[in-house]
């Protein structure tokens, strides 16, 4: 065991390559992301900013590097991997709620399954994290009959659950209606400001420049830029960049 300290940087990765076949889809990826920090991570479609994320709590394998979190290396598989999986928190575009199971029923269950925590806690636990992101009063129904800002939230509430010490987000609005969206980053920069360590890949100006500390910047597989939000919005300095803040601004 390593021991952690403040000093230690949440996430840490060095070299990190991963090919597809012949598609290399991370280039000698070199990250670190402080315990606390906000990092949104930007680029266009294809750049590799779902691989990295996926790569980041090891649903995908990577060719070669290194992905740390809290100081802990990510072991390849078996039970050790669980533990530090669960450290990791990720919200994806779409919800994967389950179904068949109402909204409190999805909070409680990974806490239930994976950290052996009773009925009863994980349901008080729960209550908490629904009233947080604001979805109290939707405990009993189940995932169709909210809406799709509402399903979100329940996700968050749903990752927030196993007690993560970082939360990964994949694009968490892309699926949302327009008018819902706000709703869900709302939620995100709450969680921000209690402290949470993040990692967010977005395309939401707004969100990046409230609250991001970061913005990296990916392109083919790259990070071309790791700088301040402000001075990467009013001053980046990759043609690469420019190209990407002229499409979307
Ligand atoms: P982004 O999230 O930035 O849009 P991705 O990480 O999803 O980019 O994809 C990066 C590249 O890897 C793309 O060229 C994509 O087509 C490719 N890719 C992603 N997943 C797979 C996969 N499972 N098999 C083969 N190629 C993939
Ligand atoms: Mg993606």
């Amino acid at each position: 065991m390593t021991t952690a300290t403040s000093a230690t940087p949440m996430i840490k990765a060095a070299g990190v390559n991963k090919f597809f076949g012949d598609l290399h889809v991370l280039k000698d990826i070199n990250i670190e992301v402080p315990r606390g920090q906000v990092v949104v991570v930007l680029g266009p479609s294809g750049s590799g900013k779902s691989t990295l994320c996926r790569a980041i709590n090891r649903l995908e394998p990577i060719n070669s590097g290194e992905i740390a979190v809290d100081g802990e290396p990510l072991p390849a598989e078996g039970k050790a991997l669980a533990a530090l999986r669960a450290d990791v928190g990720m919200v994806f575009q779409s919800f994967n709620l389950f179904a068949h199971k109402s909204i409190v029923e999805n909070v409680m269950l990974a806490p239930q399954k994976v950290r052996k925590v009773s009925s009863a806690d994980a349901r008080k636990t729960a209550m908490q994290l629904l009233d947080r992101v604001g979805i109290a009063n939707q405990a009993d129904k189940y995932p169709a009959q909210l809406s799709g800002g509402q399903q979100q939230r329940a996700a968050i509430a749903r990752a927030l659950a196993m007690k993560p010490k970082v939360m990964l987000f994949d694009e968490p609005t892309s699926a949302l209606d327009p008018e819902m969206v706000q709703e869900v980053l709302d939620t995100m920069i709450n969680l921000a400001k209690e402290g949470m360590t993040m990692l967010v890949v977005t395309h939401e100006m707004g969100f990046a420049r409230r609250a991001a500390h970061r913005v990296v910047f990916m392109s083919d597989g790259e990070i071309v830029e790791d700088t301040q939000p402000d001075e990467f919005f009013t001053n980046p300095r990759s043609e690469r960049a420019k190209d990407f803040l002229g499409k979307i601004l």
